[in-house]
């Protein structure tokens, strides 16, 4: 059990050492009050796609399988946050969580649980039309599906796969299934994927998707976020506004990452059509972030930006007796969450990119 600095060496603290004011009972909070609720959770580090903004081309070295959480044990380490720290809703995601052949396991799991917690995933979409139905029966209760535009040639560039079609088939499956709020999440890669944007909520409007359009965040593993080259929140805002009106949410945002609009004209009186914005740069929500990351290999993670992480798998795999080990989790946890960061630095003088990208994390 170590706390792994990623790029600068810590002094691993001894098993039981813990700050001396980390609470030791009730939610999972930290020093300014922000409790966790929601845990993302990667259950692989691999792909089938390779955004531009996200992975090289030849992708990375993945994950070797042993050193991946197995199916036993994550649903232990999410058993533990659910039931004894309070987390609310689990989002599976990675890498691609449909490379994961257990995900419907994982999932029916964790729907089983006393306190049953929402059951989401963020995906690319491929493979979906295959796997919805049994992930729906297992207990998916909510999908993002992620799509940049809908013009093939721009997809196959972004994604530097030609599977466009795949994706709208896998929305339309999950709409089939019985998902309501399906979300499409969208990054624009580029200030020349402006212009297409518009059709992008179109299409989501058509089809009842809601749409997320997100900020470029410094997490490419290529290392080439650039702050002038990022589309801005606003510039997003202005080019929606040139083809639709968008109307004040009444709809409270509370720990959302994104800032919502309903899109007047559009949906019905009981389900308005919305559209949200991520500013994750421009407009931190930092102080009001109720998330926290489990990796593909065990590291639980404050923050998408965090320059340290805790280890959970050596904790797991340790000889601990089984009836001590769900209360040494717990107190891992507890120190972990205890020690977030105020905000993620991003836009800080002393800011360097994590050196986990965003398939290693789980976005
Ligand atoms: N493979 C799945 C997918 O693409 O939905 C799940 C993992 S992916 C890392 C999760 C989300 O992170 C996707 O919606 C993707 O667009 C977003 N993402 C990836 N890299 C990003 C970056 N550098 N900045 C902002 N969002 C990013
Ligand atoms: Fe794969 Fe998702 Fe990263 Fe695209 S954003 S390369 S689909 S993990």
């Amino acid at each position: 059990m170590t706390l792994v600095s990623l790029g600068l060496p810590t002094t691993p603290p001894a098993i039981g050492a813990v700050p001396i004011d980390t609470p030791r009972s009730g939610p999972l909070v930290d020093r300014f009050g922000r409790v966790v609720r929601d845990l993302r959770v990667s259950v692989t580090d691999r792909c089938n796609l390779r955004c531009t903004y996200c992975m090289p081309e030849e992708g990375l070295d993945w994950l070797p399988t042993e050193q991946a959480l197995t199916t036993a044990e994550l649903v232990r380490v999410l058993r533990v946050a659910v039931d004894e720290l309070g987390v609310e809703t689990i989002r599976f995601t990675g890498g691609e969580p449909l490379l994961r052949r257990d995900l419907e396991e994982l999932i029916a799991a964790v729907a089983a649980l006393p306190s049953r917690p929402e059951i989401a995933m963020t995906t690319n979409g491929l493979g979906l039309t295959r796997r919805i139905d049994g992930l729906v029966a297992a207990g998916l209760d909510r999908i993002n599906v992620s799509l940049d535009t809908v013009n093939p040639a721009r997809f196959a560039e972004i994604t530097r796969r030609d599977r466009l079609d795949d994706v709208i088939a896998g929305l339309a499956a999950a709409r089939r299934a019985g998902l309501s709020r399906i979300k499409v999440n969208a990054v624009l890669p580029a200030r020349d994927d402006l212009p297409r944007l518009p059709d992008l909520l179109r299409f989501c409007l058509e089809h009842g998707y809601e749409l997320r359009v997100i900020e470029q965040m410094p997490l490419d593993a290529d290392h080439r976020w650039n702050r002038e080259a990022m589309v801005t929140a606003d510039e997003i805002l202005a080019v929606l506004r040139t083809e639709f009106t968008l109307l004040p949410d009444p709809r409270p945002r509370g720990s959302a990452p994104a800032a919502t609009w309903l899109v007047d004209g559009h949906g019905s009186p009981d389900r308005p059509a919305r559209v949200g914005v991520i500013a994750s740069v421009t407009r931190p929500f930092c102080g009001d972030c109720d998330r926290a990351r489990l990796t593909a290999d065990g590291a639980l993670r404050n923050c998408l930006f965090a320059q340290s992480e805790t280890d959970l798998r050596t904790l797991l795999r340790s000889d601990l007796p089984e009836r001590s080990l769900d209360a040494a989790i717990v107190d891992l946890w507890r120190t972990n969450a205890w020690m977030k960061e105020p905000g993620h630095g991003v836009n800080g003088p002393n800011f360097h990119q994590p050196t986990r990208p965003m398939s290693a994390i789980g976005g």
